[in-house]
């Protein structure tokens, strides 16, 4: 009884933590005698420095160049869940969201349905086409121009496992490097501009330390 009612909190958690929606980076504008106001969304830029050289990187993590676009933030994630994979998360969010599969583009294991640390690129990704991770305002945002990588695990509970980290490191700077993402588009679910309340991505995995990781 009592695993049945963690495996339903557990997808109440993932089904109801990553809406579908993200959003525009707000900016303070400074020097003004007026209140700080929101700078809207700009367009994205085009690819930057994307045949930039690469080592040791998995051919998977590239997209078909005819396919790819600019990419503005990264949204980190938590499953919320003790274990899963993508097609896991996958097959939820197909038969109770009735989402076309899995919300994000990036989906780093823990060890239980695919390898501790392992990197999985889900369709998202390969078909470079809007998430289902994260709904923010304005124009769902997050979802459109955001980068949604989740990793396995509920860190309110427990903290991600250091080869998640490092896993977690190398594709974000991937990111970064081919896209133009500075740190501060570096975002948990729960901190990205516009986006819901929500505890995602849990109390032990802090971006501000990861951001500084990235330095
Ligand atoms: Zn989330």
């Amino acid at each position: 009884m009592i695993n049945r009612v963690c495996i339903f909190l557990c997808c109440v958690c993932v089904l109801g933590g990553c809406g579908i929606n993200d959003e525009p980076m707000p900016q303070i504008v400074s020097g003004s005698s007026y209140a700080p106001r929101v700078i809207p969304p700009r367009i994205i830029a085009p690819k930057q420095n994307v045949r930039g050289s690469y080592s040791n990187i998995s051919r998977s993590w590239f997209p078909p160049s005819q396919l790819e676009k600019g990419w503005r933030a990264v949204i980190v994630h938590h499953s919320a869940t003790d274990f899963g994979n993508a097609a896991i998360f996958d097959k939820w969010h197909r038969e109770r969201n009735h989402w076309e599969g899995v919300g994000y583009d990036f989906v780093i294991g823990n060890g239980t349905d695919s390898d501790d640390g392992e990197v999985e690129v889900t369709f998202r990704w390969r078909k470079q086409i809007p998430g289902a991770h994260c709904r923010a305002e304005p124009n769902n945002w997050a979802n459109e121009d955001g980068i949604g990588i989740c990793l396995v695990g509920n860190f309110d509970k427990t903290a991600p496992s250091s080869r998640q980290i490092q896993s977690l490191l190398k594709l974000i700077h991937f990111l970064q490097k081919r896209y133009g993402i500075p740190n501060n588009r570096i975002y948990g679910h729960q901190d990205t501009p516009g986006a819901r309340v929500t505890d995602c991505p849990g109390r032990n995995l802090s971006i501000s330390r990861l951001r500084s990781m990235l330095n």
